[in-house]
């Protein structure tokens, strides 16, 4: 009788059913496991033998399987056996196979495990068997004669080790499902202990030769340990020596590859002692899928050695001979040792220990806690940078051990021994963290039930952390700036591989840190007591946040009206402005924020406020944003006022467009919201009423010198001028060091080399790439004048915008050489004498509108530039109109060019040329000019809105600008600015200088100076300030008798002096809406408001020792003067509600008072007192209407006199401070 007849008579089949299915079972054993078993011999194996193979592996398979199935006696004839091939190749879908379960509980197998976002593993009635064999480096391998499949065990025998066995619950993830690459192919990973399907597997193992001799003669840790230590210089007899150790496994290092050879050790203890176990031989790598953490073993034949490379004492190497017995319990000894405490959730207040240490850039220094910790990966942050979460609120950083063979899924249980606990060390993670080192032990101890593909990623950042060292909290900022920009510049400004090394770039030069020190690998798994790069970290509020462009806007704009109540924008005194000075108050205003500072703008739930990081590329404006230099990432672009420092080492407006391009990142801005209110609030009272609000909108623009940026990616002609630069001052080096300066240049040439070599590494995809014949003309030009951006109906512009407007703006500049033709494009390399061969300077005007406006950011009086037109060797494109090419053509007027939108403008900044900046002037120079048409530069203190009520909405709500502008001296200018038909340019803040170029100067009729914009203005902010600090640079002191007689209207000066006398005191409630007298409503027959606001106004005599000055008070400046408070003011509001207004003219000190009334009383007291004229400090501006002098007619005894009296000097009190 064949096998398989004696094997189809043993299950007697019920059916034909069962009959087919179990001669399925015998032929898949014949085909797949029996030549499998029978490998060793020779390949002409017998068909009898393997009959009986077969025979006896199927009876026994079939009763494992009947073992199993949850109804008895019955075959899982829904059940199929799968070879490997077959699992590999046809199951592409993460699955599990469980025989044992009923379907209700698969049902609730299904519920336990399944988390948000991640489906259960679908079941299949696959049947796994094979022989479970060793792989490479320590893998096992479930084989069959199709072939085999990498097996993840939770806990493996050594006995199972090249016997046929049957898994009866297993996962299969396929390679696919977690992105994995090509190579690794899909895994098994075995729940539960696989069945045996060959008996008595006992005896074989006891029966091997010496192994029963090494396990009788094994000795404790205690003991071991005594012949390793005691004898500090071993003899050679004992170096020799083989010993069998039993004892608990304390801890497993992680499986290591150096120079080729692979090798892990672990630690065995008892109570008191510990023993390391170094495991080298490439036929035991399997046991790291063997000990675990709280196993006891006893590891046989172990020689003691020496470990070069480590410093320490001798350890102990497991030999050729050496067997691993698992769950040992030796007779003489009992292993009690407790288990290790394992922590399930990690208690953040006892785990701080602090360091008084602080490093430069404000972060301290930690030390980390060593723990051993369980729970459940709820997170997979980053596969590849090796985080995750544990119980959704502990991260997990694996990245210091090598890669795992098996990915971390969410819903895996792991128990993690000698792991740091660190607090806090990145903001940007859960503030509890778990970090593995070379000494930690990770044991997955329950297979997720789950699938889910995390997003491929690649594995770069451990491997820049492996090459550099750095620290964890520097580490772990690193993968988190990595993960947002691959979503704010890939892929329209990066390419995802190119993000890693960025990432790096960018935290070493925000962080300040360069390559660590080397990983000392084996003092770091062997040493006690332990120290590693995770010993300590680093932590800090002061961890820089990055922000996409488009979160960056999101919250700026969220924030502009919610971050300010209205009352707070008034002046001080607000509540008695009237209706027209409160909307025009109102009317505009603006909130910077710098990035470093506490106040930036709210994101998440970070605790506190962190400093902020921008990256993005430099771009000129699109033609429907505003004409200034932008920031743009994938997410968003933002307009950007930019100002560099000019060789001259002054800062001006941006010039250089070799920034276009670049990558940078931005540490340090402001962030500029301005708000824009349409208002018609009655009073004061009325701020809280939005029904008053007809429109309100804001805009949110950035403000940051170029100076301060990191280029992450330079541009082809950043490259070129980073490039001259570094080529000049390294030739400056060695001229200085003579003169023994060298190391001011020394590090310019550094941070010049520096900028380079780190712009090198990283390419951004949008740069366009040289090569190739591109023929193109160019010019070089001067700038000498630029008009500011206007929409204009040109006939030019080719693609009509709204209402066939379009931007428009022209330059009037200087033709430096001829048109010269070139094979390949010059972009912004040096001048050649070519380009510079001229007799006479000819004039040119560059007309560029519709898409060459956007040069206008970047186009600055006394700038060179190179003008060149692609695709083109004909050079009279770049010949003005006006000009017939013919030689020696007059011309009478400057020949205009049309500048295409095609063409490019490069600055030239080498060799240095000679530039003849225009005559700019200051705000002391234009007040004492004489010329209608000025050019100069100020300091912008003050902004209000004009509100043009005539105007359509659409002309947006303020039609024009007043700024007050000041400089040195402390003399103020007033410059209106009319943006009726031009766009408004942002950057107009108190604190930022400005350059206003083509203004009209005038006098107004009281004699005042201003300036009053043209079409042909147009203004450049060159330096920026900040807004808080926009005070006079301190008023100069005055004496009054020389400001008395000094004609200059504008100034602000400081005086201190005495308060001689009040000459009138007006108190009153007025309309707000038309200034009448208020007496419960309006005095006024057309207006009948309801309502008020009180009005003060003071003058008086000041006496400085030099002269007299009358000097005027208003609002809010008044009670101080009268010393009196809040309450008091208040009060004396509602005594005056009554009736309406009163006024009080003392005159001098000796005034006798007996008017019944009591309110005049107590104010003529008031005036009167020593608590009024006192010694006062008054910052006060000259008003511009002097009086001028008059005769005036005195009596003495009989006679007139008649005398020429110079008037009293007209002062208006801005500031008051006691003495
Ligand atoms: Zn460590
Ligand atoms: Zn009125």
């Amino acid at each position: 009788m064949d096998s398989l007849q004696l094997f189809l008579d043993q299950f007697k089949a019920r059916g034909e059913a069962e009959t087919v299915w179990l001669k399925e079972i015998f032929g898949f054993i014949s085909e797949h496991l029996c030549p499998e078993l029978s490998e060793p011999a020779p390949l002409a194996a017998d068909d009898v033998v393997t009959g009986v193979c077969a025979g006896q592996l199927s009876v026994c398979l079939v009763k494992k399987l009947q073992e199993n199935v949850a109804v008895t006696h019955v075959l899982p004839v829904s059940y199929r056996l799968v070879s490997v091939s077959a699992l590999l190749s046809l199951q592409h879908l993460a699955c599990v196979s469980n025989l044992s379960w009923t379907t209700n509980q698969h049902r609730a197998w299904e519920k336990e495990v399944e988390l948000p976002g991640h489906q259960a593993l679908p079941r299949v009635n696959l049947l796994l068997i094979g022989c479970l064999k060793e792989g490479r480096a320590g893998e096992w391998r479930l084989t069959d004669a199709s072939g085999s499949v990498r097996c993840e065990c939770l806990s493996l025998s050594p006995l199972w080790l090249n016997r046929p066995v049957f898994l009866p619950h297993w996962n299969y993830i396929p390679h696919n499902a977690l992105g994995q690459n090509h190579e690794v192919r899909g895994y098994v990973e075995l729940i539960g202990s696989p069945a045996l399907l060959c008996p008595g597997p006992e005896q074989g193992f006891a029966a091997s030769p010496g192994e029963g001799a090494g396990l009788s003669r094994a000795v404790g840790v205690r003991e071991a340990a005594g012949l390793l230590y005691n004898s500090p210089c071993l003899s050679p007899r004992t170096r020799g020596q083989r010993i069998s150790v039993f004892g608990l496994v304390a801890s497993v290092c992680p499986q290591l590859v150096v120079a080729g050879t692979t090798f892990f050790c672990f630690w065995l203890t008892d109570e008191s002692h510990t023993v390391r176990v170094l495991v080298k031989d490439i036929n035991r790598q399997w046991w790291t899928q063997c000990v675990y953490v709280g196993l006891s073993v006893c590891v046989t034949e172990l020689r003691v050695c020496v470990l070069r490379g480590w410093r320490g004492n001798d350890i102990l190497c497991v030999t050729e001979q050496s067997e691993l017995h698992t769950n040992y319990t030796h007779t003489d000894t009992l292993l009690d040792t407790p288990p290790p405490h394992l922590m399930s959730h990690v208690d953040s207040e006892d785990c701080e220990e602090v360091e008084p240490e602080t490093d430069k850039a404000g972060l301290r220094m930690k030390k980390s806690r060593v723990i051993s910790y369980q729970g459940t990966v709820t997170q997979v942050v980053s596969d590849g940078a090796g985080l995750y979460v544990i119980d959704r609120k502990v991260g997990l950083c694996l990245a210091y051990q090598p890669t795992l063979r098996r990915k971390l899924r969410a819903g895996d249980s792991v128990e993690l021994h000698h792991v740091h606990f660190l607090y806090r060390p990145c903001p940007d993670f859960p503030p509890s963290m778990l970090c593995t080192c070379l000494r930690s032990s990770l044991r997955v101890i329950a297979f997720s039930g789950v699938g889910g593909a995390p997003p491929p990623d690649s594995g770069w950042l451990p491997r820049l952390l492996l090459e550099k060292n750095t620290g964890v909290s520097e580490y772990l900022w690193t993968c988190h700036l990595s993960s947002k920009l691959a979503h704010s510049l890939v892929p329209s400004l990066l390419k995802q591989r190119s993000v890693a090394v960025l990432s790096w770039k960018l935290m070493e030069s925000v962080w300040r840190r360069g390559r660590g020190g080397r990983r000392d690998i084996y003092s770091e798994m062997l040493d006690e007591p332990h120290t590693c790069p995770l010993s300590k970290y680093t932590t800090g509020p002061k961890v820089h946040q990055y922000l996409s462009i488009s979160a960056l806007i999101g919250s700026l704009y969220s924030e502009c009206w919610s971050s300010v109540s209205l009352s707070s924008l008034l002046p001080p005194g607000g509540s008695s402005l009237s209706r027209s000075q409160l909307n025009t108050a109102l009317a505009w205003s603006c909130r910077t924020l710098t990035s470093d500072l506490q106040d930036g703008p709210q994101t998440g739930d970070a605790p506190g406020r962190r400093p902020l990081l921008l990256v993005g590329m430099l771009e000129l404006p699109t033609q429907t944003s505003e004409p200034t230099l932008q920031l743009r990432d994938a997410t968003g672009a933002v307009a950007c006022v930019v100002t560099e420092t000019s060789p001259d080492g002054g800062q001006r407006a941006a010039f250089n467009s070799a920034w276009i391009g670049c990558l940078v990142c931005v540490e340090q801005f402001t962030m500029v919201t301005e708000r824009f209110l349409q208002s018609d609030f009655p009073s004061y009272q009325h701020l809280d009423q939005d029904k008053y609000i007809t429109n309100k909108h804001c805009r949110v623009y950035l403000q940051f010198s170029l100076d301060s940026l990191h280029i992450l990616s330079p541009s082809v002609a950043m490259a070129t001028h980073l490039g001259q630069r570094g080529e000049e001052l390294g030739s400056d080096v060695t001229d200085r060091r003579q003169t023994l300066e060298a190391e001011e240049t020394e590090r310019a040439t550094t941070a010049s080399r520096k900028r380079r070599r780190e712009a090198s590494s990283v390419t951004v995809t949008t740069n366009p790439v040289g090569g190739g014949f591109r023929p193109c003309v160019s010019l070089v030009i001067r700038v000498e004048q630029k008009e500011g951006v206007a929409q204009k109906n040109t006939a030019a512009a080719l693609k009509v915008e709204e209402a066939g407007l379009t931007r428009c703006f022209s330059v009037k500049a200087v033709v430096v050489g001829p048109v010269v033709s070139w094979g390949r494009d010059p972009k912004n390399g040096p001048v050649t004498d070519k380009e510079m061969e001229t007799e006479q300077e000819d004039k040119v005007v560059l007309v560029l509108s519709g898409g060459s406006a956007r040069w206008f950011p970047l186009l600055q009086p006394g700038c060179f530039y190179r003008l060149t037109a692609p695709n083109t060797q004909d050079p009279r494109v770049l010949i003005g109109r006006g000009v017939s090419g013919q030689r020696g053509v007059e011309l009478h007027t400057d020949p205009t060019l049309q500048v295409r939108s095609d063409w490019r403008l490069h600055t030239l900044t080498r060799p240095p040329l000679q530039a003849l900046s225009p005559t700019v002037l200051s705000v002391s120079e234009v007040l004492d000019s004489r010329s209608e048409m000025v050019c100069f530069q100020a300091q912008v203190c003050d902004r209000i809105s004009l509100s043009d009520r005539t105007s359509s909405p659409g002309a947006g709500v303020c039609a024009g600008v007043r700024l007050t502008v000041w400089d040195q001296s402390g003399r103020t200018l007033q410059v209106y600015l009319d943006f009726s038909h031009t766009p408004y340019p942002p950057g107009l803040l108190p604190g930022n200088t400005l350059l206003l170029s083509a203004f009209q100067r005038r006098v107004s009729r009281s004699g005042g100076v201003y300036c009053r914009s043209l079409p042909v203005s147009s203004i450049t902010v060159t330096s920026l300030g900040d807004a808080s600090s926009a005070r006079p640079p301190s008023a100069p002191m005055m004496h009054l008798g020389v400001w008395a007689v000094r004609d200059q209207s504008g100034i602000v000066g400081q005086v201190r002096g005495h308060v001689v006398c009040f000459l009138f005191l007006q108190l009153e409630w007025s309309c707000s809406l038309c200034g009448s007298p208020y007496l419960q409503t309006c005095s006024s027959s057309q207006c009948l408001s309801t309502s008020s606001v009180f009005q003060s106004k003071a003058k008086l005599v000041m006496d400085d020792g030099t002269g007299e000055a009358h000097v005027w008070f208003s609002g809010a400046l008044v009670p101080p003067l009268l010393g009196l408070a809040d309450s008091q003011w208040e009060g004396l509001q509602r005594a005056l509600r009554v009736r309406g207004h009163i006024r009080v003219t003392p005159r001098g000190r000796s005034l006798v008072c007996d008017s019944d009334d009591p309110l005049l009383h107590f104010l003529l007291c008031v005036c009167s007192s020593d608590v009024v004229c006192r010694q006062l400090s008054l910052t006060c501006r000259k008003t511009n209407q002097q009086r001028s002098e008059e005769m005036k007619r005195f009596s003495r005894g009989e006679r007139d006199f008649m005398t020429r009296v110079t008037p009293p000097l007209q002062l208006t009190c801005l500031h008051l401070e006691d003495v």
